[in-house]
């Protein structure tokens, strides 16, 4: 039976010491997630954004602001602290009805409150300042640690089942250096309280945090949220997920040209499915899809394994599943570019083209994926190798490779003559009307005759796409002058 959940509220706690990488992103996810299910439901659901930078030395604000960054492409909102706003020009606006232009709560600026509770607490006696071993000479050091009731402690992990720990072999561990310098644990502790936070839902290393955070808890009085612990994600060598395997930053994909629902889909199903009823095999759900369905059941214990290739055939649907005409209509304030590696690439081979623009370059990139018959990273690998190079620049054409099998040179220069007639006609040059146009001739004299040399002039290689989306590609000037150009390389000298 699910069961209906009136008030959820969860938090997604980042520490700003590194960028928002795959298993951040997805811890996010699970949140954001689970709090719109319980909106879903009927009830009341939110994520807080709550930058954990108790560490000032590691912490920074490029790391902050990848984290924000990475979030709202993936379109995942968050209540932040109502006192602050976001400046709305730097990152637009709501997202999917959240109040994502809220600042994040930021640990660093609560010292406040948590002094309250370590007052309070000394003055209980559930905490009391100790006097350490002076690191050096002639120095007094004095730290606030948690007076430990030494007990088993367990505590129920939604997706785990029951966690028990002795908590005797923590002792009274250190929960501030000073009154003024909480540290991690009740800084967390204090939030979570104070933010009224019902469920912790957060990756597996955090499970020996937890008994630490419930003496916190009550020490202070508070009752506990809810915990989920979600599977960690490995290589595919099962070894930890590094840079090498794709931990780097979700900004580094967004760059790279994936799209933010191949990648929201991508994170949802790692280490979390949702089993349709049906017992179908559906594999892509956008955002709207995967709130009703989420739920901790449907998560697995065992690690979660970072499969590129899927990315990569999630990016390849996705892509493909949009129309074109809608996607120039998205595109029109962002524009579809293919950053960063590739877009440098294109930059490289577009410098010495004339007449071409990143523009053309984005659109040629498009027309090749919806029309091309190629998928997406294929066309990505592709503009990467210098393999379509000839969509920039023209291409150099061996004679003897012109015509097709043993067709006469001068009867090609003749095909090819008629070809430029035909598509001199021609008003909207697009894959279909060019196609159309020439079908019937490419039937008449044999589609090779026609097509081999219309495709060997225009991108000058044996493999390449079909002659009418390269013509589409090109244009029709750049389409007529390499026909041209190819007439001239057969015709006698
Ligand atoms: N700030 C912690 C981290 O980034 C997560 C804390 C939590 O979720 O409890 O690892």
């Amino acid at each position: 039976m699910p069961q209906k959940l009136h008030k959820v509220k969860t938090r997604f706690a980042p520490s700003p010491t590194g960028f928002l990488h795959i298993g951040s992103a997805r811890t996010a996810l699970f949140n954001y997630l689970f709090a719109k299910n319980a909106e879903h439901l009927g009830g009341e659901g939110e994520m807080i954004l709550r930058i954990e930078d108790t560490d000032k030395e590691r912490s920074k604000k490029e790391y902050e602001d990848d984290i924000i960054e990475g979030l709202l492409w993936l379109g995942i909102g968050w209540t932040g602290d109502p006192s602050k706003k976001l400046q709305k020009k730097d990152i637009g606006d709501e997202i999917n009805g959240d109040i994502a232009y809220q600042q994040p709560y930021r640990q660093s600026e609560r010292t406040d409150i948590y002094k309250k509770y370590l007052a309070k607490m000394i003055a209980d006696g559930t905490a009391y300042v100790s006097k350490e071993e002076p690191a050096e000479a002639g120095q007094r050091s004095e730290v606030i640690r948690l007076k430990n009731q030494n007990k088993k402690i367990t505590f129920h992990d939604e997706i785990r089942g029951d966690i028990t720990f002795d908590t005797t072999e923590l002792g009274d561990f250190v929960i501030a250096k000073d009154p003024e310098t909480p540290l991690y644990h009740l800084a967390v502790v204090v939030d979570d309280f104070e933010m009224g936070i019902t469920h912790v839902i957060r990756g597996e290393d955090g499970i020996s945090n937890t008994p630490r955070q419930i003496l916190i808890q009550e020490a202070i009085g508070a009752k506990s949220p809810k915990y989920a612990h979600i599977p960690l994600i490995l290589a595919p060598d099962k070894s930890k997920l590094s840079k090498r395997h794709g931990a780097m930053s979700i900004n580094e994909y967004r760059k790279f040209g994936y799209e933010k629902e191949a990648m929201v889909n991508f994170l949802a199903l790692m280490g979390w499915s949702p089993q349709s009823e049906e017992g179908t095999e559906k594999e892509i759900y956008d955002m709207e899809e995967l709130i009703p369905l989420f739920d901790f059941k449907k998560v697995q214990k065992s690690a979660a394994i970072f499969n590129k290739d899927k990315l990569d055939s999630l990016q390849n649907k996705w892509f493909a599943s949009f129309n074109p005409e809608e996607r120039s209509v998205k595109e029109k304030g962002t524009e579809f570019i293919p950053l960063n590696e590739m877009q440098e690439k294109i930059h490289e081979s577009i410098k010495s083209a004339s007449g071409y623009s990143l523009k053309k370059a984005n659109d040629a990139f498009a027309s090749l994926v919806y029309s091309g018959g190629y998928t997406y990273t294929d066309t990505r690998d592709k503009f990467m190798s210098g393999e379509i190079d000839y969509i920039f620049r023209e291409p150099t054409l061996d004679p003897q490779k012109i015509a097709w099998k043993e067709t006469p040179r001068d009867k090609t220069i003749e095909y090819i003559k008629h070809i430029e007639k035909i598509l001199a006609t021609i008003e909207q040059f697009y894959n279909t009307p060019i196609k159309t146009a020439l079908w019937d001739y490419a039937e008449k004299e044999g589609r090779g005759n026609i097509l081999w040399p219309m495709r060997y002039a225009l991108s000058g290689q044996e493999k390449s796409p079909d002659p009418f989306t390269l013509a589409e590609i090109l244009g029709k000037e750049e389409t007529l002058r390499r026909l041209k150009n190819a007439e001239i390389v057969l015709a006698p000298h």
